[in-house]
């Protein structure tokens, strides 16, 4: 026997199966609802406790065959409790429970909720929807709101005859009410955790269907939008395929619809059969939209997808389970879009993921992957860079480790396995060492339960016949203040793969390095090294002068993207860590002038923002002289405009190099040719393409004077589609007039910015180094405002934006506010922000002193 789990339900009700009939009264802003559930009681009980919040229970009994048990009801609000007191002892067994309930439809954009938009003919249309992932499902009607409880779901919806209604299930029947309503009953569903259920009612309209191999597919939209769905189907129908195909599973739910809510906290919410996504991941005019904004779309839908199984079939059996749940499906979104664009070169970009993973796993308030967790507001802090992005890197490591088709292999057993179950992390890994034979669980706990990540050394004997590989770990050096913790010295198990060059060839050299330090024989001297081959391992590689200028000669020709992607990588990393200067990081920048790649520039022209942040005042003329001298010769060689060979990846890299020299470089031409281009898509929006329309938007707001600042804000509210929306709406962050800033906090708080988007509005004004102790004001003075209007879950992200905090006074009163203004939802993820602030203190420190020397 051991004390109950205060975090847990008792032990001592199963349900199995619940029908439920909802009725939203969508002006009113409540709902009705009522449900019987069949439970198995295990024991005798004179109290039934289940989950329930902010509900009312009108009535409520137990029933089976002709025996009727009736129960009054109390509710403990800390513990998201109802207690059914039974008027009789209830024995063990099967009963069905009985109850009707009342709720409101809130606007916390959790649980059963109101979102709105205005339509095309300017009026303001209402709909309701739900979103129940971690424990909100509680929020819509009384259950076991664990993700263990597994039960099949009758859903029935009672709405007006002119809005649209859909659930998990396919529509069986429609039956017309009285009083202008209909009731829709869906069919019932797999068994699945409660915290996949979904309803949605609204004047919404739906694709036709298109059939992918026996499985109806729809992209459901608001009213007036269905011109913005075709690119949505057509990703969604190829990762249907695709990931059915991949897992050698078939789709375990009958229909699939995808809908877009106006409203919406997260990116999108994989409820079985009936996933739902906030505008910009699912709607788009795919002809005037970015390369990077179609590869987003392409990207949620394939990882929603991809949970149908992953997630939805197979389930964790806790919360901490969250971060398998959320890496594995970001690994397979990279995977599926990566079938469906080769072109986009999806693993190439990963880097820009796994660089951000670094960033955050380099501090000493890193944390391991998977932890401990009791209650599930402990799992809200799962949902960060280090789940998604850091698990689904070390995910691919591991398959590229294993091999792609040993790894699958691994997966269709553990799915296989555990259908319509629930699992721990370790049983994955165990179905991966059972169609393998390697010892995944000991190599992936080494990942998954430590923090941080290691620094790889490599040096080579003067023969050039032995490398000595050693692993310390890494981390970035903080101003004193921040009070950093020394990491954990002990050596992990790392799968270091190497790469060796001579002029007849090349070498991969694949050791697990489990010592502090190994060594490579070579049956011949090499004459350049990779020292993370393809880029798959997540450590970082530090190299001697000579070592690097040796491989970085050779980039353009011996090296892949990633490859390339990594020494940019690598050599921020270690400057970040004070182990490098930064002029050994613009002397690689030089070496890689010819790089035609678009996410290797991404990085490039990333980190070369970053040193522009913390130079000084009087270098910053410098430092645009010879950015300009990087990157104008690049641009040139690209062409003036797209040509019909050229890929959406060379279009996008125009794009990103003009920018970078129009703003980094400060070019006044560039900055005068874009004030043309911004006139121009006034009247013609295919003046020039979408890529160059998107850094069009950026340039001129960064230099915005107020008309053209008001220019934006009105192309923002006229905009016909979510990316042209947040497009103008967030450049307004980006203008470098302080008064102009100003305004730009305050419009946050009114109605022309969506509750969804506030907060991650403001948090990109601080990343414009004239902004950012103005929307610190701002918050300050605004904070009860602020944390009250907006999802609780995007405080965490606002804040994000300290990281970029250089000048040591202001980040003193920051840390000082966050000391009395704790953000409880996020105390891991604000930690390792105002770390992160502490490392660019630092930072500005130092880097002016060597940049002096370096653009000499
Ligand atoms: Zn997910």
């Amino acid at each position: 026997m051991s004390a109950p789990d205060p975090n847990r339900l008792p032990p001592v009700a199963r349900p199995s199966h619940y029908d439920l009939e909802l009725v939203p009264d969508l002006d009113a802003a409540t709902f009705t609802g009522v449900e019987a559930v069949t439970v198995e009681l295990l024991d005798d009980l004179d109290d039934l406790v289940l989950h329930a919040l902010d509900l009312a229970v009108t009535e409520a009994w137990l029933e089976r065959d002709d025996q009727r048990v009736d129960a009054t009801v109390t509710y403990d609000t800390a513990a998201e409790t109802a207690t059914l007191h039974l008027a009789q002892t209830a024995a063990a067994g099967t009963w069905t429970l009985h109850a009707a309930f009342t709720g409101e439809l809130n606007d916390k954009l959790v649980g059963f909720y109101r979102s709105t938009f205005v339509d095309d003919a300017g009026a303001t249309r209402t709909l309701a929807c739900t979103q129940f992932e971690s424990t909100h499902a509680r929020r819509a009607f009384p259950c076991w709101d664990e993700p263990a409880a597994k039960a099949t779901f009758a859903v029935r919806l009672v709405v007006p005859d002119d809005l649209l209604a859909v659930s998990n299930g396919a529509e069986i029947a429609s039956e017309p009410l009285a009083d202008g309503r209909r009731r829709v009953t869906f069919a019932t569903t797999m068994v699945m955790s409660t915290y996949l259920v979904a309803f949605v009612v609204g004047p919404l309209e739906a694709s036709e269907p298109i059939d992918v191999d026996g499985v109806p597919l729809r992209v459901i939209a608001p009213v007036g939008k269905a011109d913005l769905t075709p690119f949505a189907l057509e990703a969604g129908a190829f990762s249907l395929r695709f990931l059915a195909d991949w897992y050698a599973i078939p789709y375990p739910g009958d229909k699939l619809d995808l809908v877009a809510i106006p409203d919406f906290s997260f990116g999108a919410m994989e409820n079985l059969g009936c996933v739902t996504f906030r505008e910009t991941a699912l709607l788009v005019d795919r002809d005037r939209a970015t390369q990077a904004e179609l590869q987003r779309i392409a990207d949620v839908v394939a990882h929603e997808i991809a949970h149908m199984w992953f997630g939805d079939l197979v389930t964790m059996n806790w919360w901490n389970g969250i971060w398998l749940n959320e890496a594995f499906a970001t690994f397979m979104e990279m995977l599926t879009t990566d079938a469906f664009r080769p072109e986009w070169q999806r693993w190439v970009d990963f880097g820009l993921a796994r660089s951000a993973a670094f960033d955050t796993d380099s501090l000493s308030t890193t944390r391991p992957i998977e932890y401990e967790v009791r209650s599930a507001a402990d799992a809200e802090g799962m949902f960060d860079v280090l789940t998604y992005e850091k698990g689904a890197s070390v995910v691919r490591m591991l398959q590229q480790y294993l091999g792609e088709d040993r790894f699958q292999a691994g997966i269709r057993h553990y799915l296989t396995t555990h259908a319509h179950g629930n699992t721990e992390t370790t049983d994955l890994w165990d179905a991966i060492e059972a169609a393998t034979g390697e010892p995944v669980r000991q190599t992936m706990d080494s990942w998954i339960f430590r923090p941080g990540h290691p620094l790889i050394s490599v040096t080579a004997a003067e023969d050039r016949r032995t490398i000595t590989v050693r692993q310390s770990p890494f981390a970035f050096h903080a101003d004193p203040a921040a009070g950093a913790a020394a990491p954990d010295p002990r050596p992990r198990s790392v799968p270091v793969v190497l790469r060796t060059g001579t002029g007849d060839g090349t070498t991969v050299h694949r050791i697990l390095l489990e010592e502090a330090e190994a060594t490579v024989a070579l049956d011949a001297p090499f004459d350049w090294l990779v020292g993370n081959h393809e880029g798959n391992g997540f450590y970082r590689v530090e190299r001697s002068d000579d070592g690097l200028a040796e491989v970085a000669a050779r980039a353009a020709t011996q090296l892949s993207p990633l490859e390339r992607y990594g020494l940019v990588e690598d050599q921020w990393g270690l400057l970040l860590a004070d182990r490098v200067e930064v002029g050994r990081l613009l002397a690689l920048l030089r070496h890689l002038a010819t790089e035609d790649d678009l996410s290797v520039w991404q990085r490039m022209v990333g980190v070369l923002g970053g040193v522009e942040r913390v130079a000084g005042d009087d270098q910053r003329e410098a430092l645009a002289a010879w950015t300009r001298a990087l990157v104008a010769p690049a641009l040139r060689a690209l062409g003036p405009a797209p040509t019909p060979e050229e890929s959406e990846r060379t279009t996008a890299l125009r794009a990103t190099l003009t920018e970078a020299l129009a703003r980094i470089g400060r070019d006044d031409e560039q900055l005068a040719l874009a004030r043309e281009r911004f006139a121009a898509l006034a009247d013609d929006p295919a003046a020039v393409d979408a890529d160059m329309a998107d850094a069009v938007v950026r340039i001129v707001a960064g230099r915005a004077d107020e008309a053209t600042w008001e220019e934006l804000r009105r192309r923002a509210s006229a905009a016909r589609t979510p990316q042209d929306r947040l497009r103008h709406q967030g450049a307004l962050a980006d203008t470098d007039d302080v008064e102009l800033v100003g305004r730009f906090c305050a419009l946050v708080l009114t109605d022309e910015v969506r509750t969804q988007d506030g907060l991650f509005l403001l948090r990109r004004a601080f990343g414009n180094r004239v902004a950012t102790a103005t929307v610190w004001r701002f918050i300050v003075e605004h904070w009860d405002e602020l944390t009250a209007r907006f999802p609780s879950a995007s405080v965490p992200r606002l804040l994000e934006g300290i990281r970029t905090i250089g000048d040591p006074v202001l980040a003193a009163e920051v840390a000082a506010f966050l000391d009395q203004h704790p953000v409880p939802q996020g105390a891991t993820v604000v930690s390792q922000h105002r770390e992160r602030m502490w490392v660019t203190v630092a930072l500005a420190a130092r880097v002016p002193g060597q940049l002096a020397a370096a653009l000499a």
